[in-house]
Formats: C-alpha cells, structure tokens, sequence
C-alpha cells in the first residue's frame, strides 16, 4: 500500500517522495551541531535503525563540516536545515546536502530566497518548506489572529508561490504545529489544493509516549486518509526512537511491509507470569528483524493461541512456566517462565 499517487514526486538522495512512492521515515540528529564524531555516530545509528532521510541543523558556518562529514562517511540522504541565514543554505547546497529545509518564517526577504533557489537548481535537489505554528510570520499571525491551519497553510502558498515565480517546483511542504488539530486540519486543506509532497509531523510533541500517541493520531490520522509522503516524528529522545516509531506507524497502518508486527494481550487475571517484562523484552529485541511475521506475547495457555491464531508464531503463559505456539498450534510446552523469552526469539529468528 502506497500514499498519495497524486501529489508530485521529489528525489532526496536517491529516495523518493510523493507521487506514490512509499512513505519514507525522517528523522533528525540531537548531537551538539559541532560535534563531528558525534553526529556521525549517531547517523550511522539511525541508519541502521531504519531513518531514510536524516536532517542536521545548519546554525553556522562551522556546522557546515559537520554535514560534509556526514556526507562522506554515510550512505543516508542529508537534510540541512536553515534558520535565519540563507548563505547557510547556499553552503551547504554546495556541500553535498541531498536537500535544503527553509523556515519561511525567519530565512530572510525574497533575495535570500532566490539565491538558495538558484543554488539548488544548480545541484538538483529540492526545497522543504518548512512552515511550523511556533514561527509564523508577523503579518499572516496578525491576518488570522492566531496560527490557525488557514495561517499556516498561507504561509506555505506563499512560499510556494516564491519558489514557483523563480522556476522552481522541486518543493516539500510541511505544515507543523504541536496542536495535533490544527496540524491535522492544514494539511488536509494542503491536500485539496498544494500538488506538492506533503511532510508530515507534529511538533514539540512531547516525550515517547505522549509524543508517540499524539504523532500516532495526527500522522496516522492523515495516512490513513492517504494524505502525506514522508514522516518525522518529534519525539524529546533518542531519535531511534523516533524511527522506531515511525515504523511501527506505518506497519500499523498497514503502509509498511517487513519488520515484525508484534502482538501482546493487555494481561488480566488468568496471568501469571511477567507477561509485562517478557512483551517489552520481546518487542525490543524484535524491532530490528527484518521479516514479515506477526508475533505474539499472550497472557494465558487457554485463550492466548486462539485469540492470537493470526500470529505467525507466540508464547502464551501458564503457572511459572509456558508454551511456544505456531498459527495457533502448540509445538513446545512446559518451557521455565525464564527460558520463555530466549525460546520466542530463537524460534523467530529461525523462520
Ligand atoms: S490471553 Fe489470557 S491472560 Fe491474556 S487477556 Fe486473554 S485471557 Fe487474559
């Protein structure tokens, strides 16, 4: 299942956006910007994870090594992201950025704009829009009132409209705020009429688990309506997390073949054993294989097979002790409540 076939298609690297290519997961690095190693490390890390496309701030001239770096010592797509100056955009286009985020509301009068259109002509990559509720421009507040979805959406037409007047159509647009309605309601007025690829987040959204719901109602809400081409979500942790996230998002949804999908009861009174424990452990160690299996971590011998027959393979408990079962068949019982956990992931590895 792919997303919105209608909107035009931009290339990052290599990856593509919108046009029906499957929604790619962003993310973006949290080392100190001029930490060289450390950025690098943390690349590689969110490579590996599953990042597709990966955004280092630009605050100043000096971070422009750090992008470098990061081109040259990995394989992942490098968004640079400007604030304030556009003779940071024009750098570090020339240093190898895949593309360019501009904030519209604090990268300059229009002349700074033209020249990062110019520059990004030159070495064909695309310019993401970056319009975000926080830092909207002074006169589109004072014509909404507030940064309503109407506001934001006005402010990325106007940016659209900057780009396209200098020949450029090689746009993203996104439409952040950290109220998951507003976010919501611009990008689906961004979808009736922006052709451009939508990107899509909610921002500032909290920690992993408040940050995670809320990108899950929000993101998720708007896929599930095909609307949207690429994902960050924002998440105050290790950006890992956020890739862990965001994949679970999509293979939730059904936008994400591969990668485990993990099954797990809520537990009740039949429990007994730590299901809690062993469903985290299991989901952890399980995220980074690559195959296309649902697992599943059930409470109780005599209705976990059944109510996780779907399953590809499960463990279900019983008293200090349970069974490893297969599409809903038990093919190993009696297995020490310790020994449950190693037993679910040898087996499912082997498959
Ligand atoms: S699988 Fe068993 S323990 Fe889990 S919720 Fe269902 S009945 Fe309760």
């Amino acid at each position: 299942m792919y997303t919105n076939k209608t909107t035009k298609r931009v290339t990052v690297g290599g990856v593509a956006i919108g046009g029906g290519a499957p929604v790619s997961i962003q993310s973006m690095l949290a080392v100190p910007a001029h930490d060289i190693a450390g950025n690098v490390a943390s690349a590689k890390k969110l490579e590996e994870a599953g990042c597709e496309i990966l955004r280092v701030s630009v605050p100043d001239r000096q971070a422009v090594k750090t992008l470098e770096a990061l081109k040259g010592n990995t394989g992942i797509p490098i968004v640079a992201d400007i604030h304030f100056d556009w003779r940071l955009a024009v750098l570090s286009a020339e240093a190898g950025a895949d593309k360019i985020r501009i904030n519209p509301g604090n990268i300059g009068d229009e002349q700074g704009v033209l020249e990062v259109v110019r520059i990004c002509k030159q070495k064909n990559i695309p310019i993401r829009i970056g319009v975000n509720s926080g830092s909207l421009e002074k006169d589109i507040l004072a014509r909404f009132g507030a940064a309503t979805p109407e506001a934001l959406l006005e402010s990325g037409k106007k940016h659209i409209k900057m780009l396209e007047k200098y020949d450029f159509s090689d746009i993203v647009l996104s439409l952040k705020s950290s109220d998951v309605q507003t976010m919501y309601n611009a990008y689906v007025l961004a979808s009736e009429t922006v052709e451009y690829p939508l990107h899509l987040g909610v921002t500032e959204a909290g920690t992993l688990s408040g940050g995670t719901l809320k990108s899950a109602a929000g993101i998720g809400g708007l896929l599930l309506r095909n609307i949207g081409d690429t994902v960050r979500i924002s998440l105050t942790d290790d950006p890992v997390e956020e890739v862990l996230a965001a994949k679970r998002l999509l293979s939730a949804i059904g936008l994400r073949k591969g990668g485990v999908r993990f099954v797990s009861c809520p537990t009740c009174g039949r429990t007994e054993i730590d299901l809690i424990g062993i469903a985290k452990e299991a989901e952890r160690r399980l995220a980074g294989l690559n195959k296309d299996i649902t697992v599943a971590v059930m409470g109780c011998v005599v209705n976990g097979p059944g109510e996780a027959a779907a399953a590809d393979i499960g463990i279900a408990g019983g008293k200090g002790c349970g069974v490893l079962f297969k599409k809903g068949k038990i093919i190993a019982s009696n297995i020490p409540e310790d020994r449950l956990l190693e037993a679910l992931i040898s087996e499912t590895e082997k498959m």
